[in-house]
């Protein structure tokens, strides 16, 4: 794969080379096929140099994700979950297990709704309290009528199986391929949350490629538990799927 990503640039070059393009208009042209990853010359500290429209994960002041230092007041569990049930759509994008949610599902949070698009998982979590990684993070996308994107982060700790995260280990694709739904199998949200909804809130953003800002995050307080079986078996598909911490920049949590 690298060796194609090389080429398909290298020839980038050539046509632009060719046309009499400034160097400086071809460079700026956004490379679709770059490929990322989490470890070498692909890995997390050079995403910002593998394409031009990966700029944001070298040049962006406020990238995700973010320690969350002791004694961070977290803001009182005022987001209003309307998660319905949703059939299990689930995929291995090639970077993490993600599940598309359907339709119908949102919250609402300062005056605005946001509706579920996904969920995925990262191991170890991408988000540290006082320093310390949980075992692993989940991820609940939204986004609102007007294109702004809110983050839901869960940390998820060795502990009791989890009777929600179930059918997501079970059905979790072990190669990279398109989200399949497996029929007869439905999950809820509601129940992959922790029941104190207390959260840290601050302004991010994605924390994978282009690294997108402007992403409204709020990460639980509290963690759910997985098996330590449950745990392992996501890991042994991902693991070290996460982005270091990002400097705050004088940020502060709302
Ligand atoms: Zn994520």
């Amino acid at each position: 794969m690298k060796t194609k990503a090389h080429a398909t640039n290298t020839m980038a070059l050539t046509i632009c080379a060719a046309a009499g393009l400034a160097l400086v208009g071809c460079a700026a042209a956004p490379q679709k096929d770059a490929k990322w990853g989490y470890t070498g010359d692909r890995g997390a500290e050079r995403w910002g140099q593998l394409d031009p429209a990966f700029a944001d994960c070298d040049d962006g002041r406020e990238q995700s994700p973010i320690d969350i230092p002791a004694g961070t007041h977290a803001h009182s569990p005022d987001i209003v979950f309307n998660y319905r049930a949703s059939a299990l759509r689930i995929g291995n994008n090639g970077h993490a297990i993600k599940a598309n949610y359907d339709a119908g599902s949102s919250i609402s949070v300062e005056g605005k709704t946001y509706t579920l698009l996904q969920f995925h998982l990262h191991a170890l979590s991408e988000h540290t309290f006082a320093g310390e990684h949980s075992d692993m993070e989940i991820h609940f996308v939204h986004q609102s009528a007007d294109g702004e994107y809110a983050v839901v982060g869960v940390m998820l700790d060795r502990g009791a199986e989890n009777a929600a995260y179930e059918p997501v280990r079970a059905h979790a694709p072990k190669k990279p391929g398109r989200a399949k739904t497996i029929h007869g199998v439905t999950i809820n949200a509601i129940d992959m949350l922790p029941t104190d909804r207390s959260y840290y809130r601050y302004d991010g953003s994605f924390t994978t490629p282009p690294c997108t800002e402007g992403v409204k995050w709020f990460v639980m307080a509290t963690p759910v538990e997985l098996s330590g079986a449950q745990i392992s078996a996501f890991e042994a598909i991902y693991s070290g799927n996460y982005r270091p911490v990002q400097p705050m920049n004088g940020r502060a949590f709302h």
